[in-house]
């Protein structure tokens, strides 16, 4: 099973969508022309060696969690 990364694909979008700090990259940018849906940390500016640099991530999803 695909455990153990600190995060999977399905919450990096969640975050993403749920993060008033989110910033598209370029690439995320013009991948993300028309579909909102597409949006995540892995298209944000902030999102640096698969981390938040902002420090967000962690209670983004934590919040989700207990949504
Ligand atoms: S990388 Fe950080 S700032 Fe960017 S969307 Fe994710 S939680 Fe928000």
């Amino acid at each position: 099973m695909m455990q153990g990364g600190m995060s999977n694909q399905y919450e990096l979008m969640n975050v993403a969508q749920n993060c008033s700090s989110f910033e598209p990259t370029e690439q995320g940018l013009v991948s993300s022309i028309g579909s909102n849906k597409s949006v995540s940390c892995k298209k944000c500016s902030h999102f640096k060696n698969y981390k938040c640099e902002l420090n967000l991530y962690d209670n983004i999803a934590a919040s989700l969690d207990q949504g």
